[in-house]
C-alpha cells in the first residue's frame, strides 16, 4: 500500500510517512494509489467483530505489514477503542428516531473524552504518533489553532504521550465556557494552551507564519494534526463500516448516511467506504449557512470564500468556506487526473473558483458516488432539535440537527438513514436551550471539570511570542 499526491508528484510514501507529513511536496494531498476493496466474505466475517478488531481489519488495508506490523496495529486499536474511553462496548451505538422520521437513526460518534466525533480518529492518532515517533526517536511539536473541537480533541489524544508536545492557540474569550474548561483544565506537562487576544483568524495567521519560517520549523520539528491528516481519514472509515453492519443483517441490504460537513473530512471517509464496497446507497452532505460544498454538489461550481465572508453560525464547527479535504474527492471524480487537479487548485489557492458543471464527470456524479447535498439554517436547527426531542425524547446537538434536517426528505423506504452525531448537545447548550427551553444537564464529571483550575498563557497576537513559547518547550 503506497500513497500518491493528488497533484502528481512522483514520490510515493508509506502510511507512516503520510501519517507525520502534512501536504505532499507539490502542495497536494496524499491518497492510496489504488483503493482497497472489501469482499462480501469479509463483510460477513466482520459482523461478529468488536469495534477495535474491526478497526484493525479496516486499517490493515491501508497499512503495509512491512510498515507497521499487524500485531502492533492490533495492539494500538485495542488500546484505543475501549468502553473506558468511549462509554459503551459498541463504541458507536445506533439509536432510532423513527418517531421523527421513519427509518432514521442516529449513530453516536461523540461519546469520547471531548464529546465530539473528532475523538474517534484523534484518539488512535495519539497512539500512532507515539509509536512512530518512538521508533524514529524523535520529538514532534504540534502547533495548531482552534475555535473549539479540533484543539480539544488533539489535546486529549496527545496528553501524556511520549515524544509529542502540543501548542494550541485559541481566541481569548471566544470559546464557550465548556470548551475553555475542557482544554485549559488539562494538567499534562506536554500540553500548552495559548489564548490569543484576537479572533480565530489571528491564531491561524500566527500558525501559518511560524510554519512558513522553514528554519524554525525544521529546528523545532513543528507538525500539525489538522483535518487533512490521512491517519484521521482512515480511522473514520471504520465507523461507516460499523454503522452499516449494525443497521443490517445481510449484505444485500443498503444504508444511507447523513453527514454534518465542514472540511469534508468526515464524509470523505464515507465516500471511501462506499468505493471500497460497503453497500451505501446515499451519502447526504449537510452544510449550515456556509454552504460552499452544497453549492458545488448542486451546481458544479466550487466557490470557496475568504474567512471574512464566513458566517458565524450556531453550528460553529462547520463554519468553513474552503474545504481542505475536498481536493481528494475531486481527484477521484476526475479519475486520478493529477494534472487537471493541479491546475484547478492553482485557481483555488489564488482565491478563485472553478466550474465543472458541463463535464460528463460532474453530470454523472450523483449516480456514481451517491452524494446528495443540502443546507440547513439556524431556524432549521432549532425546529429540528425541538421536533426530534418532542417526538422521540432524544436530544441532539446543532451539527447533528443540520444532518437530520437535510436527510429527512431523502429517506427511501427500506433503506435506513443513519445521521452521524458529531457532537453532544451539552457542548452547545445555549442554542439547545433556545430550541427546547432547557440546557442539557452536566454530568457530575463535567461539573467537576468546570471547577478545575485552568492553565493558559494569554498573549497579544505575536509570532515572536509563540516562537519563544515553543522554543522554551
Ligand atoms: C469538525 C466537525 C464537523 C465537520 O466535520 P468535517 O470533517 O470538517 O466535515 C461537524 N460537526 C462537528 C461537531 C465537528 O466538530
Amino acid at each position: 500500500m503506497k500513497y500518491i499526491s493528488t497533484r502528481g508528484h512522483p514520490q510515493k510514501q508509506s502510511f507512516s510517512q503520510v501519517l507525520l507529513s502534512g501536504l505532499a511536496e507539490d502542495g497536494g494531498l496524499m491518497l492510496p494509489e489504488t483503493l482497497p476493496k472489501i469482499t462480501d466474505a469479509e463483510l460477513t466475517a466482520w459482523r461478529a467483530l468488536p469495534y477495535h478488531a474491526l478497526a484493525h481489519a479496516v486499517l490493515s488495508k491501508f497499512v503495509a505489514t512491512d510498515d507497521i506490523d499487524s500485531a502492533t496495529l492490533a495492539g494500538l486499536t485495542k488500546a484505543t477503542y475501549t468502553k473506558e474511553v468511549f462509554d459503551t462496548d459498541e463504541i458507536t451505538p445506533l439509536r432510532s428516531i423513527d418517531g421523527y422520521a421513519p427509518g432514521m437513526q442516529i449513530q453516536a460518534l461523540s461519546n469520547g473524552p471531548t464529546l465530539a466525533f473528532k475523538d474517534m480518529a484523534m484518539q488512535l492518532l495519539g497512539r500512532l504518533f507515539e509509536f512512530e515517533l518512538g521508533r524514529q526517536n524523535k520529538t514532534l511539536n504540534i502547533l495548531g489553532a482552534t475555535s473549539g473541537d479540533t484543539g480539544s480533541a488533539a489535546e486529549y489524544a496527545m496528553r501524556g504521550r511520549k515524544g509529542v508536545n502540543v501548542f494550541m492557540l485559541s481566541p481569548a474569550g471566544r470559546m464557550s465556557a465548556f470548551q475553555r474548561a475542557q482544554m485549559y483544565s488539562l494538567q499534562d506537562a506536554n500540553i500548552h494552551n495559548i489564548a490569543v487576544e484576537g479572533v480565530f483568524d489571528d491564531c491561524q495567521d500566527i500558525v501559518k507564519a511560524v510554519s512558513n519560517d522553514l528554519e524554525f520549523k525544521r529546528k523545532h520539528n513543528i507538525g500539525t494534526v489538522n483535518s487533512i491528516n490521512w491517519g484521521r481519514i482512515s480511522a473514520q472509515i471504520v465507523y461507516y463500516v460499523r454503522g452499516y453492519l449494525a443497521a443490517t443483517t445481510s449484505n444485500s441490504q443498503k444504508v444511507s448516511f447523513a453527514v454534518p460537513s465542514g472540511n469534508f473530512g468526515n464524509i470523505l471517509a464515507g465516500h471511501i467506504a462506499r468505493e471500497m464496497g460497503v453497500p451505501i446507497d446515499t451519502l447526504v452532505l449537510a452544510t449550515n449557512e456556509n454552504n460552499v460544498l452544497a453549492e458545488f454538489f448542486n451546481t458544479g461550481v466550487y466557490r470557496p470564500r475568504p474567512s471574512k465572508k464566513t458566517f458565524e453560525t450556531s453550528s460553529p464547527s462547520m463554519d468553513i468556506s474552503k474545504a481542505s479535504n475536498f481536493e481528494r474527492f475531486v481527484f477521484h471524480l476526475f479519475n486520478g487526473d493529477a494534472e487537471r487537479i493541479a491546475s484547478m487548485w492553482r485557481e483555488v489557492d489564488q482565491g478563485r473558483s472553478f466550474d465543472v458543471s458541463q463535464t460528463p464527470e460532474f453530470k454523472g456524479l450523483r449516480e456514481r458516488f451517491g452524494i446528495v447535498a443540502g443546507t440547513s439554517t439556524h431556524a432549521d436547527r432549532l425546529t429540528t432539535i425541538r421536533e426530534v426531542y418532542e417526538k422521540t425524547g432524544s436530544l441532539i446537538d446543532t451539527h447533528t440537527a443540520d444532518a437530520v434536517k437535510v436527510a429527512r426528505t431523502l429517506v427511501k423506504p427500506g433503506v435506513p438513514m443513519i445521521a452521524l452525531e458529531t457532537a453532544l448537545p451539552v457542548k452547545f447548550a445555549e442554542t439547545v436551550k433556545l430550541a427546547v427551553g432547557f440546557e442539557p444537564p452536566l454530568s457530575d464529571a463535567q461539573q467537576a471539570m468546570m471547577a478545575l483550575p485552568q492553565h493558559v498563557t494569554q498573549i497579544t497576537p505575536s509570532v515572536e511570542r509563540v516562537k519563544a513559547i515553543v522554543a522554551a518547550g
